[in-house]
């Protein structure tokens, strides 16, 4: 949970997980429109839990799902699909 968002990513990798809301918004499957925009689908990965919007297999989502992308402080502010609101997205955006 991100208390703080006015803070800048921190470097540890807990302090920096602890930023998300835990919202799962960025785990729906993404298309992009006829005009280049990526749009957001009501499909989400098949291993989010809808319901707690926690990943399945969070330890190992990288071993089971080629497209799940590691966020971290150097590559969030190029990854334009990121969800409005999203803790990460807040931080690159300012
Ligand atoms: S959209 Fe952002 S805040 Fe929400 S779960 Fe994904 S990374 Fe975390």
């Amino acid at each position: 949970m991100c208390d703080r968002p006015e803070d800048k990513p921190q470097t540890d990798d807990a302090a920096w997980e602890d930023l998300c809301h835990q919202c799962g918004e960025c785990c729906f499957e993404k298309t992009i429109n006829s005009r280049g925009k990526i749009l957001t689908t009501a499909i989400p990965c098949r291993f989010l839990d809808i319901h707690t919007r926690r990943c399945r297999i969070y330890p190992d989502r990288f071993k089971h799902e080629e497209d799940c992308i590691k966020l971290t402080p150097e590559n969030v502010a190029e990854l334009d699909w990121l969800p409005e609101g999203c803790a990460y997205r807040n931080l690159s955006d300012k």
